[in-house]
């Protein structure tokens, strides 16, 4: 993105006041940030503070460069000395823009329950944490229907109803991109987006579901298997998600696509206290009792995918409520009862699963099921996946190799099993969330004839925890694991090492003083250290053969479905594709869309056309003169 610098008159009051601003070619996004001040005895000032962020100051003194407040701190900013009580709906009309400035603004507007704010025309939403129908209801949606932009107030409706009215009048397809933290309601705020697109976009449901109601029911059957409580967010979404909403001339939806991407497939198997699984394990444990006995479910906390964490039930959530609420959106969807029940076998298969343990076998470093319990659980799972006991217990226990000459079996000692246990429910849940998308969109349909749409995207949200397993975006890092990956001697201590090796130089790399295989990445939204332990096992996402086997032959076609025996050519290539390298794909994408056209060239033109003067383009930075900024921004609609 092009860097706006430019330097305003010397105001009456002596300040002067840098700013900088950073644009896309495409919007004129305005972030201002005051770079530089002066201040003077009497300035308000915001200090920095660790507990608190910032605190309210006033310059007592100055001398040279010490200036003496009522708090001293090396980061000092100014306030506005006449802001409003209330805070500004577009922080663009904010005297400084500053960091101290934006939060306080944003908090004076939550303090009166404005939790919108707009930056130019980017939508800033503070999360309410406390549901408010009145701001989302029918009524609301009427009133953004044609307002331009900036006449009501700052609301996600506005936001999609400027993309529609876009796309509507000069034909050109729109995209929404929600960016934040985890819990940050990035998730809520597309619910809202792709509300307010139906509305306008609805059409009356002569027979049947309607596409619209389709595309919204889409949410909660995702939502039941791609969900889950994390530390940070009780309805956390581990999985990225673009939903493209297709429309057709006269502006009514005709089709959608949703694509998603990297599920989190370690929880299926992983879960540490407080967070939880994926919330359908729970829904279906508090099924109705012919469902719960028909599957052979009871009780959570006796399975071991599940009561690895304490966390079971979650405050205000009836998860028998959300089992029959998530079946209603099944039904909705488009998935028949049979596929549902199909769906609801698997996932208690994976639960009895995860209950089998193994002991040593006679045979040295060889296992099996280790008790009557385990045992029980091993058939039932059998039954449920409808293949054969024995052959899912050799599958846990055996790998088959096969040389140029002969066929070897070998036995897994019980640690390898309970990693074979492991992959093959991972393997399974991830296929399971896979066919629930494709279901989906083929039930929607897509509409060939479409030329324009509204993409949606909601990524994933930014965690920085005390352990940070692979959120590996960085090209090379990733290009490492997947080496590292392919060679069967690596451990995570020789990929920690190579990567100290071939980063020592980096600026946005370092290696924490006393660790030994782990690294930092500083982030644009901060420094992230990570711990390479499992990275080498998290990147690797292959079938192993003999599930594979197992489960192409099941009598359930449903779950040999999910399975498809491929062709000859293709079991010949390496059965070995990166995780990480797909998300790279991801990147790619983003990174392509974000860039677009050549920054210096949309600079111009677009300063052209609004006809500003006197201004300079530099080599990455546009000079402007005193009164530009808000010229520009008076105009912005019109660009
Ligand atoms: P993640 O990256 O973990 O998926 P997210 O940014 O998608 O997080 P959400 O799931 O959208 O976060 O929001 C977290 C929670 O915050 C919601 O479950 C809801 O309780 C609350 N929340 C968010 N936005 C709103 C809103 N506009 N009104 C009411 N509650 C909200
Ligand atoms: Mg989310």
């Amino acid at each position: 993105s092009v860097e706006f610098f430019f330097t305003l008159e010397i105001p009456s009051d002596g300040h002067s006041r840098k700013r900088t601003a950073s644009a896309s070619g495409r919007h004129l996004g305005l972030f201002l940030i005051v770079a530089s001040v002066t201040l003077g005895v009497g300035s308000l000032v915001w200090v920095e503070d660790p507990d608190v962020a910032w605190i309210d100051g006033e310059v007592v003194a100055v001398n040279g460069e010490d200036i003496k407040v009522v708090v001293k701190s090396s980061n000092v900013y100014p306030k506005d000395a006449e802001a409003p009580p209330c805070g500004v709906d577009d922080m663009t009309k904010l005297p400084y823009l500053h960091e101290p400035g934006v939060l306080h603004n944003l908090k004076s507007r939550y303090d009166i329950n404005e939790i919108y704010t707009y930056t130019g025309n980017i939508l800033i939403a503070v999360n309410p944490f406390q549901r408010l129908p009145h701001l989302y209801d029918s009524h609301m949606m009427a009133q953004y229907k044609g307002a331009a932009f900036g006449e009501l107030s700052p609301h996600p409706f506005a936001v999609a109803d400027a993309a529609y009215r876009l796309m509507m009048n000069e034909g050109i397809s729109q995209a929404i991109l929600v960016s934040g933290e985890s819990g940050a309601g990035k998730t809520e705020s597309t619910k809202l987006l792709m509300q307010y697109l139906a509305y306008m976009g609805g059409r009356s449901a002569s027979e049947g579901r309607s596409v619209q109601q389709q595309v919204l029911e889409s949410n909660p059957v995702l939502e039941a298997f791609g969900n889950a409580k994390t530390v940070r967010n009780n309805n956390s979404s581990r999985f990225g998600k673009f939903v493209e909403i297709q429309f057709d001339d006269r502006g009514r939806i005709s089709g959608a696509a949703i694509r998603t991407y990297l599920l989190e497939r370690s929880r299926v198997c992983q879960v540490s206290d407080p967070e939880r699984n994926y919330h359908c394990f729970y829904m279906l444990c508090a099924a109705p009792p012919e469902d719960t006995h028909k599957y052979k479910l009871g009780n959570p906390r006796t399975f071991h995918y599940l009561n690895q964490s304490n966390c079971i039930e979650l405050d205000g959530v009836d998860d028998a409520k959300e089992y029959a609420a998530t079946r209603k959106a099944m039904d909705t969807v488009g998935i028949s009862s049979e596929e549902q029940d199909a769906i609801f076998r698997v996932i208690a298969a994976i639960l009895h699963l995860g209950n089998i343990e193994f002991a040593k076998a006679k045979e040295i470093d060889s296992s099996m099921p280790r008790d009557e319990k385990s045992w029980f659980h091993l058939r039932t799972a059998a039954e449920l996946f409808m293949c054969d006991a024995k052959a899912l217990e050799d599958s846990l226990c055996k790998r088959v190799i096969v040389t140029r000459d002969e066929t070897i079996t070998k036995e897994l000692d019980p640690e390898a099993a309970v990693g074979s246990r492991d992959a093959l429910a991972k393997i399974v849940y991830s296929r399971l969330f896979d066919w629930l998308v494709d279901k989906i969109n083929s039930s929607i349909g897509q509409d060939p004839n479409s030329k324009c749409l509204i993409g949606v995207l909601d990524i994933y949200g930014f965690e920085s925890f005390k352990t940070n397993r692979c959120l590996t975006e960085a090209g090379g890092i990733i290009a490492l694991l997947d080496e590292a990956c392919m060679f069967p001697r690596s451990t995570h201590e020789t990929f920690a090492q190579k990567l100290y090796q071939t980063f020592k130089n980096h600026k946005r790399f370092s290696k924490p003083k006393l660790a030994r295989s782990d690294f930092t990445i500083c982030h644009y939204a901060g420094d992230v250290t990570y711990q390479t332990e499992l990275f080498l096992d998290k990147n690797k996402d292959y079938v192993i053969a003999e599930h594979q086997a197992l489960l192409s032959a099941s009598k359930c076609s449903f779950v040999s479905g999910l399975f498809p025996v491929s062709n000859e050519e293709s079991s010949k290539q390496s059965k070995f594709s990166s995780i990480g390298s797909r998300f790279k794909g991801v990147m790619e994408a983003i990174r392509i869309s974000c860039a677009g056209v050549d920054e210096v060239t949309v600079c111009k033109k677009l300063l052209e056309k609004v006809g500003l003067e006197g201004y300079q383009i530099g080599k990455t930075k546009v000079f402007l003169r005193a009164g530009q900024m808000a010229e520009l921004d008076a105009r912005r609609t019109e660009v």
